[in-house]
């Protein structure tokens, strides 16, 4: 067991991608919890694309991190230690870890959930945890998803656009279209992940392969936001729907996306579009991962996990999802 807790704090705001000034290093004491708490032992921890946007000085749905705060994250513990009756040591539990060694867990805001029987730590990050969910909620509650659609997916090789595809495929969905960069994600997603067809958006012209594999979109499930989300508009169909997820291409731009210039395509088309925010949903995880329990255990949806270890590596597993170094789900282990 490590002696000391290691905590990654901001040291400064990024522009662009992370780097060594970004983020600093320090060492501390283990805390020792209070009454009402118990100590967590950090064991994974969840990388997403927000943690980007938080270290901005900019709205946004949480408050910016702090110059000095610890960088905040989602993550799995183990409960060490407890002067709380709502956890036990040897509890593994979900919460807001933060890239350290060592957190506290108590019974209000720092409140953190046990996890289910039978789901793994990782898969309590990737498919059962915000991304698998935000799959879930993200095109059923929002994009409505019915059988025969045409789907189209971006961001369709990692955590949540890889769930998105096979979750409409599961709805029935005619033709689920995922659009990621490279050649060897665009295999994975047809020949692992039985989506119908890919685009390479690095290699190929997104436009140009849209009205070929998709001329009439019923439901664009927006990973990326800028071009995409344009050459996605341009190809609605009537009534079509866009859900906003995110808009990775524009996290580390430091300037607000400009706007999209086939909006129009709304209009004409009488289409919607409708952003979410995956938080809204929490109370209603439990009846999602039941479901896509099912659909794991019967091998119809498939997670992807990129493990990265040590947390010290973490601003480096922070960047792969700017690069698209990462299949799946990126973790690190602490
Ligand atoms: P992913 O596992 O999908 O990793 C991000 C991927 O984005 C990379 O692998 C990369 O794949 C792709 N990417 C990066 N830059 C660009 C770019 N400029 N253009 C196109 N693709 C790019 O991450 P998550 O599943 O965690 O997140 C996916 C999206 O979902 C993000 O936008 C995130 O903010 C959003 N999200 C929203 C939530 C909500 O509540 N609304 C909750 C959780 C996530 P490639 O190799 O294909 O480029």
């Amino acid at each position: 067991m490590s002696e000391i807790n290691r905590r990654l704090v901001l040291a400064e705001r990024p522009t662009g991608m992370v780097d060594a000034s970004t983020v600093r290093h320090e060492e501390g004491e283990i805390p020792t919890p209070g009454e009402g708490e118990a100590l967590a032992r950090v064991r994974y921890i969840s990388i997403d694309p927000t943690i980007r946007t938080w270290m901005d000085d900019a709205p946004g749905y949480l408050p910016p991190i702090g110059i000095g705060e610890i960088i905040r994250a989602g993550g799995v513990a183990e409960i060490i230690d407890s002067r709380s009756d709502k956890y036990s040591p040897g509890d593994l539990v979900f919460g807001m870890m933060g890239w350290q060694d060592y957190a506290i867990a108590d019974e209000g805001e720092r409140t953190m959930q046990r996890l289910p029987e039978g789901i793994s730590p990782t898969s309590a990050l990737s498919v059962f945890g915000i991304t698998g969910m935000t799959a879930y909620f993200g095109l059923i509650d929002v994009g409505r998803v019915k059988e025969g659609d045409v789907v189209v997916v971006s961001g369709a090789a990692g955590a949540t656009g890889s769930t998105v595809g096979q979750i409409a495929k599961i709805k029935g969905a005619s033709k689920v279209v995922g659009i990621a960069g490279g050649p060897e994600k665009c295999s994975w997603i047809v020949d692992e992940l039985g989506f119908n067809a890919a685009i390479d958006y690095k290699n190929e012209d997104v436009s140009a392969r849209l009205r070929e594999e998709a001329p009439a979109i019923d439901l664009y499930f927006d990973n990326v936001g800028g071009e995409i989300l344009d050459a996605a508009l341009a190809n609605l169909a009537m009534r079509g729907r866009v859900v906003l997820c995110g808009a990775i291409s524009g996290y580390n731009s430091g300037k607000p996306p400009a706007g999209p210039a086939n909006y129009l395509s709304l209009l004409i088309r009488r289409g919607r579009m409708e952003g979410f925010i995956i938080l809204d949903y929490l109370d209603r995880f439990p009846q999602a991962q039941v479901e896509m329990g099912g659909w794991v255990a019967q091998g119809r949806i498939k997670a992807a996990e990129h493990i990265v270890e040590g947390l010290e590596h973490a601003p480096d597993a922070l960047n792969l999802l700017f690069t698209g170094g990462n299949t799946g789900k990126v973790i690190v282990k602490v």
